[in-house]
């Protein structure tokens, strides 16, 4: 049984002219298994969609070798790579890119129709079937825009369902979802990769989405890196209490600098601004003694 995805030292480099050059992808080795559900993570601009870009046929790699389902699409030109995309890859997006002015069960039916393997009644059954699948039985004939976004992405999901794709690529599927359809969504990713042994490649900001995969892969600036350490460690007490000295003593600084120019507002023209201001630095005074006296510091 062939993999569902081989990536060998891929690099892709984007030439913006003028000698200018952006390494979207530095030597990516990467395999994934048939069934397996699949998440990356990283910051923003490390090249992620850059990467399911080259594993979804939708731009070559500049180089390296890339080989999805058993087919090397490295050197594929535009033609093969749009019926390798039909046929292989089921695409879900962000942003839904369902046909607007067509009904749910005419946006599952698209693809099979591009396909031309089915016959047009095929077609509607098999998209009937898949939207019954995803549990939308009841909005076939709903257009995009009379759906909630939860059934907007799950009508996304039987689209591309709809050829038995190898690979369903998903860049952010549910990052315009509310939380609670996020989740929804996505224990309906994990319910079909079980039931169909369907391949998801995902790509996440949601680490409680990505959590729900069975394997993460963490990228950094256009590479695969290992498991970044968490971005914010509990302190230990000791860097705390330095903290907070620090913070303490600016704050001294900062009132008798206050109080000094203090002076000039009680020879002003504002008396009533005098008096609160007075008010306010006596009060931060007395709660800054205390801290002084709790951190023991001299001063
Ligand atoms: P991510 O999806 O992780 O946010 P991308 O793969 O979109 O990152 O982008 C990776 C880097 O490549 C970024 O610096 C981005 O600006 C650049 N990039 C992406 N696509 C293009 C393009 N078509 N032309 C030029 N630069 C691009
Ligand atoms: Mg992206």
């Amino acid at each position: 049984m062939s993999r569902a995805v081989e990536l060998r030292d891929v690099v892709k480099t984007y030439d913006l002219g003028g000698g200018f050059k952006v390494e979207a992808l530095r030597g990516v080795s990467l395999q994934v298994e048939k069934g397996e559900l699949l998440s990356i993570m990283g910051p923003s601009g490390c090249g992620k969609s850059t990467l399911l870009n080259m594993i979804g046929g939708l731009d070559n790699p500049t180089s390296g070798r890339v080989i999805v389902g058993g087919i090397d699409i490295t050197d594929m030109n535009e033609e093969n790579l749009a019926s390798f995309r039909l046929e292989r890859i089921g695409f879900v997006f962000q942003s839904f890119n369902l046909v607007p002015t067509l009904t749910s069960l005419e946006n599952v039916e698209l693809p099979m129709i591009l396909a031309e393997k089915l016959s047009s009644k095929e077609a509607t059954e098999r998209a009937t079937d898949l939207l019954r699948l995803v549990g939308l039985g009841k909005r076939l004939h709903h257009r995009p825009s009379q759906l909630s976004g939860g059934e907007t992405q799950r009508v996304a999901i039987a689209r591309a369902l709809a050829n038995e794709p190898s690979i369903i690529i998903g860049d952010e599927p549910t990052g315009n979802l509310s939380s609670e359809a996020s989740s929804k969504i996505m224990r309906f990713i994990q319910h079909l990769n079980r039931t169909l042994n369907q391949t998801f490649i995902l790509v996440t900001h949601n680490p409680s989405i990505a959590h729900a995969s069975q394997r993460m892969v963490y990228m950094s600036d256009g590479q695969i890196i290992k498991k970044p350490a968490p971005l914010s460690e509990t302190p230990s007490k000791e860097v705390l209490l330095k903290e907070r000295r620090e913070l303490t003593l600016a704050e001294l600084e900062w009132l008798r600098k206050s109080i000094r120019n203090l002076e000039e507002l009680r020879t002003g023209t504002r008396p009533d601004l005098y008096k609160q201001s007075m008010m306010e630095y006596a009060l931060r005074w007395a709660l800054l003694k205390q801290s002084i006296r709790e951190l023991g510091l001299e001063v």
